[in-house]
C-alpha cells in the first residue's frame, strides 16, 4: 500500500483496537495516524431519546479511547487517543481530515445501502480535496463475491454456500491483524480534544442497559465470549430453550465489532477440531459456527441482493396482500406490547420490550406469529425488531424475518406455519420463561400456561388469572388464523 504521511482512521461498526484491519492497514501505511469517531447525528436524530444501543455505543467508545492510549502508551507515545464529533458522519470525516491534514482515511467496510451512500459521499468530497479513501474487509469472515457458486454467483441457499464456505477457509482469513505492533504510529492529541461526550451531550437519557448488566466495550465483549467457550459444547443441545443460558449474547459485540468475528470463529474452529475435542467432535461448536456462517450469508444476500431491504427478496411475494387499516393497527399494537393472549409470543415480547434482546427461537415464533397468525405486513415486525434490538443488524435481520414469512431466498416453505402452543410446550415446557417474563400467569400449573383459555375456570381462579383482565385472551385463533394463511399465500402457488 502507498505510504502516507498522516492518516485518518475512521472507526463504525469496529469499536476496537484489537485485530481491527483498517487501523492496522492505517498505521502500517502512515507515519502518524489520527483516529476518530463521530456520533451521527444523520442516524442519531432519527432515535427516541432513550435507546440503549446508543449507550453501548458511547461506552465502547470510550473504552476504544482507553485502548488507543494503552496502544500509545506502551509505544512510548502517551498523548494517544480518539477524536470524536457529534454531527452528519460525511461533514465531520471530510472536516477532520481537513483540520488534521490527513493525506488518507482509513475505514473498514459498511455493507449496507444507506452507509454504501454515505462512504461514496465521504469519497467523492476526499477526492475532490486530493486526499484517498481506503476501506477493508473487517466484519465478516468473507464478503461481497468472495464465496461464490460454479457459475461465479452469489450463493442464495444456505447449505451450499456454508459448504464453499467451509472448504475456503483458512488461516490466512482468520489470522488477526497484529495491530499492537505499531502503536508509535498513533499521532499525539491534545488533551482538550479527547473528551468522549456525555449521553446528555448527545441528547439522550440513561437506559437500563446497566441494570441489565450487559458489559460494553472489547473488555465486555470478551467476558462474555470467555463466559460462552466454556459452555460452547453445550451449544447444540440448549440453544432451543429461551429458559436456559445456551447461547453466547454476542449478538451486540458482533453488531458494533467489539469482539473480532475472526477471533470467534477462530476459536469455534479450534473447539471442533478433531485434536481438541476428542472422537466426539464438538457437536456445539460445529452448530455455532452454523450460526456465525449464517451471519455471513446474510450480509452477502445483502450486499449481492440490495432490492431485499424493503421489499420481498422474492418479489412474487411483494403480491401478498397483508391484512390493512384499523385492524391490522389494533393486532400489531397487541403484539409489541405482549397482548396476544399467547404466552409464549407475550413472554418474548416482554424479553425484547424490557432488555433489548430476543432469544433466536422466540424471534421465529414471534415473527411467524405477526405474519402468519395475524396477516401483517413483515416489514412491520422488521421495523420494530429494528428499533428494539440491540444487535439490530440489517443483514441479519431481514433475513430473520424474510425467512419467517416466506418471502426470502432460503426461506421457510409459506405453508410451514409454527403452532404458537405447541412450541410453548416443547421450547418452555416447564414454563420457566413465562413466568419469568408474564407474571400474570406465574400461579398457573405447566399444563395450562401455555394454552390458558383452556384451563378450567377453577384452575384460572386459583391462580389469578382473569381471562380479559390480567391476562387477554387469544387475539386470534391459530386454527382459523392458519387457513387464512395459506388463502392469503395462494397467490405466490399461482404466481
Ligand atoms: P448465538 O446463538 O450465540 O449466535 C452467535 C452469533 O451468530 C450471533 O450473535 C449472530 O451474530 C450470529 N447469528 C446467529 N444466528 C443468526 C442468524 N439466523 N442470522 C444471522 N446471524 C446469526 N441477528 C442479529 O445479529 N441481528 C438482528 O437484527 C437479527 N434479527 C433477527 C430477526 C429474526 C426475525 C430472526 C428469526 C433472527 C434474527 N437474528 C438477528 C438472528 C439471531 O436470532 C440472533 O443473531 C441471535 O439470537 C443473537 O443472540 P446470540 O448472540 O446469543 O446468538
Amino acid at each position: 500500500m502507498q505510504k502516507y504521511e498522516t492518516g485518518l482512521m475512521w472507526f463504525r461498526r469496529d469499536l476496537r483496537v484489537h485485530d481491527n484491519a483498517a487501523l492496522y492497514y492505517a498505521l502500517k501505511s502512515c507515519k502518524q495516524v489520527y483516529c476518530a469517531f463521530v456520533f451521527d447525528r444523520d442516524i442519531l436524530d432519527g432515535l427516541p431519546r432513550i435507546d440503549r444501543r446508543v449507550e453501548f455505543i458511547r461506552e465502547s467508545v470510550l473504552s476504544l479511547n482507553g485502548q488507543l492510549r494503552n496502544l500509545g502508551a506502551a509505544a512510548g507515545n502517551p498523548d494517544a487517543g480518539l477524536l470524536t464529533a457529534h454531527d452528519g458522519a460525511v461533514d465531520a470525516v471530510v472536516r477532520l481530515a481537513a483540520e488534521l491534514g490527513a493525506n488518507a482515511v482509513f475505514t473498514n467496510h459498511d455493507d449496507e445501502p444507506r452507509s454504501l451512500a454515505r462512504d461514496a459521499a465521504v469519497q467523492t468530497a476526499l477526492d475532490a480535496a486530493g486526499k484517498a479513501f481506503h476501506s477493508f474487509k473487517d466484519h465478516v469472515i468473507f464478503e461481497r463475491q468472495e464465496v461464490l457458486t460454479l457459475a461465479g454467483k452469489p450463493y442464495t441457499v444456505f447449505t451450499p454456500y456454508k459448504n464453499a464456505w467451509l472448504k475456503k477457509v483458512d488461516d490466512f482469513y482468520l489470522k488477526p491483524y497484529p495491530v499492537e505492533k505499531y502503536g508509535a504510529a498513533l499521532a499525539p492529541v491534545s488533551t482538550g480534544r479527547r473528551p468522549v461526550p456525555s449521553l446528555d451531550d448527545l441528547g439522550f437519557g440513561p437506559s437500563n442497559l446497566s441494570a441489565l448488566k450487559i458489559p460494553t466495550g472489547s473488555e465486555g465483549g470478551a467476558q462474555l465470549f470467555e463466559d460462552f467457550v466454556g459452555r460452547m459444547s453445550q451449544y447444540q443441545a440448549t440453544r432451543d430453550f429461551p429458559a436456559i443460558k445456551g447461547p453466547s449474547y454476542l449478538g451486540v459485540h458482533l453488531r458494533f465489532g467489539t469482539v473480532s468475528i475472526r477471533q470467534a470463529t477462530s476459536v469455534a474452529l479450534r473447539a471442533m477440531n478433531p485434536e481438541n475435542s476428542g472422537s466426539q467432535g464438538n457437536e456445539g461448536a460445529a452448530t455455532w459456527l452454523s450460526e456465525l456462517i449464517w451471519r455471513d450469508f446474510y450480509a452477502q444476500v445483502l450486499a449481492n441482493f440490495p432490492h431485499a431491504v424493503g421489499g420481498a427478496f422474492k418479489p412474487d411475494y411483494d403480491a401478498i396482500q397483508w391484512e390493512s387499516g384499523d385492524k391490522a393497527r389494533v393486532l400489531f399494537q397487541a403484539w409489541c406490547e405482549g397482548r396476544t393472549g399467547y404466552p409464549l409470543v407475550d413472554a418474548a415480547m416482554a424479553q425484547i420490550n424490557q432488555t433489548g434482546y430476543m432469544h433466536n427461537r422466540l424471534r421465529m415464533v414471534t415473527a411467524s406469529f405477526l405474519v402468519k397468525d395475524l396477516g401483517i405486513d413483515w416489514r412491520w415486525g422488521e421495523r420494530y425488531f429494528a428499533e428494539k434490538l440491540n444487535d439490530f443488524d440489517l443483514s441479519a435481520n431481514n433475513g430473520g424475518w424474510q425467512w419467517a414469512a416466506s418471502t426470502g431466498c432460503d426461506a421457510q416453505p409459506y405453508f410451514r406455519i409454527f403452532n404458537p402452543v405447541s412450541q410453548s410446550e416443547k421450547f418452555d415446557a416447564e414454563g420457566k420463561f413465562i413466568r419469568k417474563y408474564v407474571p400474570a400467569l406465574a400461579q398457573l400449573s405447566d399444563k395450562a400456561l401455555h394454552s390458558p383459555w383452556r384451563a378450567k375456570p377453577l384452575e384460572l381462579a386459583t391462580a389469578g388469572v382473569v381471562l380479559g383482565k390480567n391476562y387477554p385472551l387469544p387475539i386470534v385463533k391459530h386454527d382459523e388464523a392458519r387457513a387464512l394463511t395459506l388463502q392469503r399465500y395462494a397467490v405466490v402457488k399461482k404466481a
